[in-house]
Formats: structure tokens, sequence, C-alpha cells
């Protein structure tokens, strides 16, 4: 890999507790994770809660929560500690300051002093057709209230009075702004057309742009992985590491293709229009109480997640579509994500669950079971349960769908659908049942291979086709046409169930055929 730095790699997510993460969030984590391991290096979780306004109760752990359901524990971070800490950047608010002031010692920050009124009357002043949104920038600096466009005296007179004030970068006139990106290739921005970015605010917290730029410098970040919302404010972020530390020093950047939907960029209102989850577990947002749906509940395996993340974006160069975590840590590489955007199919989310739930083992799929609400699994011992799940996974894409496709084994149908075997049912068929029953209750062994035996020879002692008789036997044991093998379904619930099924349903036949 190109320009692979000679420390030790650490990478780090940097989220902003604002909310649910979002599935491009949790990409963001596994290229950062399988990026780290392949390369033996330290993954790192910083939170970025500069922005207090934006901050949310419960965000900050629901991040702690996804990472530990998707098994991508973070190597340092708030909860794990680690030696570049504190982890939290609002409780590194102390150390931001000294880097402003270098650069306003520089040249390349400045003091401003605008109220909101006067930035309001800047844009409105400003305002064109060919311009709707005026930014502070080298066009309106000079008509604003700053160091730069006050003199010395008044600057400090405003200063000794305690007058509230922001640090802005003063971007240079005509720099081109050159950033090598691992997935963009090289990527330039005309600083020119770049505003003056707040880097610290009135209340001494740093922005996100001055912040992310001192923690990985202080993190000893040599890889930055982030979505490519960020990389309009990429070349704010190149100039402060030229201007702070040298370019030599900044880390290696790749932004990360977008998450496109069914329309555009994947958004959470996607999720609520067509019906899918887009966060990866329920997040509900504590002002409002609106709960969004999660991958989790909705009945995900966190292996199934995650490698439908993995290949959201990015392919080996075969035709596998399958990958383990391990296989990913091994083969998983930046030069093979997409520039283009990628898009989500939530039917192709399924069909991946659906292979790790066949591959799974039993066992396993019980305990992730637990976390299903009524899970029906619960109702009996374990063991019958793990043979019942044997029976019905290759039927279940999701968790959710698994006490649909297994309920019967716990209780008789609430339903029989006697409409599926009424046009070919007759008296034959019903003294058949009746001699099955009584054939069944005294037979030693129960098992599948036995009953289904004990079947055949009966059918061929009524000169009835066994074919035949199948779909009604299994509509008595399940109440329609879907399950697993009949016999298997028999051999599981046993001797009386099914006896009581054959019995109920041949009274339904007879009252309704
Ligand atoms: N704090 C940013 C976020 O909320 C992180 C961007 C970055 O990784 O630089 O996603």
């Amino acid at each position: 890999m190109a320009q692979l730095n000679k420390q030790p790699v650490r990478v780090r997510f940097a989220p902003s507790p604002t909310g649910g993460l979002h599935l491009g969030g949790v990409r963001t984590v596994l290229y950062n994770y399988l990026f780290a391991r392949q390369h033996k290096g330290q993954f790192i979780l910083r939170i970025e809660d500069t922005d207090q306004t934006r901050y949310v109760e419960g965000a900050e752990q629901y991040i702690y929560d996804c990472l530990d359901w998707c098994g991508l524990v973070p190597d340092e971070s708030p909860l794990h500690g680690g030696p570049y800490g504190p982890y939290r950047q609002s409780e590194r608010k102390a150390m931001y300051r000294q880097y402003a002031d270098q650069l306003i010692e520089a040249g390349q920050a400045y003091i401003a002093f605008d109220t909101s009124e006067e930035l309001e009357r800047m844009r409105q002043e400003n305002k064109t057709d060919e311009n709707p949104s005026p930014q502070y920038d080298r066009h309106t600096r000079m008509t604003m209230r700053n160091s730069l466009s006050l003199p010395a005296e008044e600057v400090k007179h405003l200063l000794d009075a305690g007058t509230p004030y922001v640090i802005r970068i003063k971007m240079p006139e005509d720099e081109t702004v050159v950033l090598q990106d691992l997935i963009h290739g090289e990527v330039k921005f005309e600083s020119a057309l770049v505003d003056d970015k707040v880097l610290l605010k009135a209340d001494g917290m740093p922005t996100y742009h001055l912040a992310v730029v001192v923690d990985d410098y202080l993190m000893k970040i040599t890889h930055a992985f982030r979505g490519e919302e960020w990389l309009s404010s990429a070349p704010v972020h190149v100039m402060l590491w030229k201007y702070l530390f040298g370019l030599d020093k900044m880390p290696v950047w790749a932004h990360l293709p977008l998450i496109m939907g069914p329309q555009g960029k994947l958004s959470k209102r996607d999720g609520a229009k067509y019906g899918f989850p887009v966060f990866a577990m329920n997040w509900t947002d504590p002002k409002s109480g609106e709960m969004v749906e999660g991958f989790r509940e909705r009945g995900f395996l966190p292996e199934a997640f995650l490698n439908m993340l993995a290949v959201l974006g990015w392919n080996d160069g075969t035709e596998q579509e399958l990958f383990r975590l391990e296989e990913l840590i091994q083969k998983f590489s930046m030069d093979r994500v997409h520039k283009a955007g990628a898009r989500f199919d939530f039917d192709k989310a399924k069909w991946f669950n659906h292979e790790w739930i066949k591959k799974g083992k039993d066992e396993w799929l019980y305990d992730e079971m637990s976390r299903i609400p009524g899970s029906v699994f619960y109702q009996k011992e374990k063991e019958f349960a793990v043979r019942v799940i044997g029976l019905v996974k290759e039927r279940c894409s999701l968790l959710t769908d698994f006490n649909e496709q297994a309920g019967f084994f716990y209780h008789s149908p609430e339903r029989i659908d006697a409409d599926a075997v009424k046009p070919k049912w007759n008296e034959d068929k019903a003294v058949f049942f009746r001699r099955l029953s009584e054939r069944y209750a005294t037979s030693a062994a129960w098992n599948a291979q036995q009953l289904e035996q004990g079947f055949k020879e009966l059918a061929s002692e009524s000169q009835l086709k066994p074919g035949d008789l199948l779909l009604p036997f299994r509509i008595m044991l399940v109440g329609g046409k879907f399950g697993p093998a009949v016999f298997d379904i028999a051999g599981l619930i046993g001797r009386e169930q099914t006896l009581s099924r054959i019995h109920t349903a041949l009274e339904q036949f007879k009252s309704r055929i």
C-alpha cells in the first residue's frame, strides 16, 4: 500500500454523539478496525463532543453498545482508556487553545468579534443571485470586526472589556490545497473558495476542525478514514496540518464512499419510507421519544451485518461475497474500495443474513435468539430448541422469522388450512389417518425414520399413494403448507401432540369439508 507510514498504525473512529449509529458509521468503524488489525496496529474511538448544543443523552453509550454487538471493540477509548487520553474532546478543552494562539501569532488565524446580527447582516448585504450564501472569507473579512480589520488598540480594548470573540482560520488567497486520498487519489481544492472557518468558539471550546487536527496529531493517528461527507472540510484540515505540525506528519486519508438509498444518499427517512433499518441497533431519541429500528432487533446476526457492510463499497477482486471477519482482516485493502457511492439493497442484506443463518451452528443461533423478544425457543428446554432450529433455519432469513417457522413445534396450530386439503379429501383418506393414529399410538419407537416407514406401509396396505397423503398430514401438524420434512416434525413434537393434532384436524375436516 502506498504511503504507509513507518510508525505503528493507529486509526480512529471519531463520532459525534448526536444520535444513533447509521450503517455508514458502522462501515467506517469496520474499515478502520480491519485496517488496524491487518497492520497489527491500534484502533481508537474518540468521542467528538465539542458541539455541546448537538450533544444527545445516551448517544455515547449507544456507540459502545453497537461496537460491542458488532465485536469491533476499540483498543483505546473513553471507556477502555489508553495512553493518549482523555478520549472525549470535551475533557481536552484546555489542550486546544495554545494551537489557536500559535496560529494567531503566525498570522494564520485571527480574532473575530462579530455578533450573530452582524454576521446575518453581512450575509444579507452580500447576497446576489450568483452568490446566494456569502461566506466569511477573503471577500468579506475586511468588512467585519476582527483583528485584521480593526486597529490593534481597539482589539486590545475589546479584549480587555471581555467582549466575546471567536478565532477564525485565515484561508490563503490563492493556494491549491492538495490531498492524497487512498480512494480518490489526488484531490485539489482552491483555498480562495474556502471560508474562514471558526476554530475556537466564544466559550473557549474548539470547533470540530481544530479539534480533529490537534487530536489526530496528539494521538499519533497514522491513517484517517472517514465518510466522504467530510471531504469538503478536508482543505481546512490540510491547511491546519501544514500550519501547525507539518504535512509530513499528516495522516494518510481515505474518504469512504457514500451509501446510497433507493433515491440518493441513504437517510433515516428512507428507512421509515421503505421499511428497512438504517441504524445498527434500535435508537430512541430521548427528546422526541421517536424510535428508529436497528438491524440487531430486526433479526440480523452481527457477522452477517458486518459481512454485508464490508462488501458495500469493497470487494476482493473475485466473485466471493461471504467473508468471515478473520478473512476480511487478511484481505481488506483500501485501494479496492470504490470511489462511487455504494447502493444499499435490503434484500441483499437479508440474503447475507440467510447465508449466515444457514451456516451457523444451531447452538450459536439459539444463543443469538435470546435478544428476540418473545422468542418461542425459551418455552422449553434448550436441547429441543436446538433441534428445532436445525430443522427450520433453511427457511429463515432473519432471526425474527424463526417464531413463525418454529411456532408449531411449541403449540398446536391456531388455524388449520382446511381449504388446501378440501379438493382431494375423501373417506379413504379419513380412514387412513384414523388407522395411522392407531398405529402411531402403539408403535414402539418414535423417530422420523420409523414414522415414515409406518406411514408408507399403511399407505400401501390402504392402496393409497403416500404422495397424496403427505400434504394433509403436514396441514394437520403445521396448519399450513410450510415447514420442514413432515416426519421430522412428528418425530420432534412427540406422540401425544402428533395424535392430538391428527384428531383435531380430522374433526375439522369432517365438519368443514
Ligand atoms: N466527528 C466527525 C463525525 O461526527 C468525524 C469526522 C472525522 O472522522 O474526521 O463523524
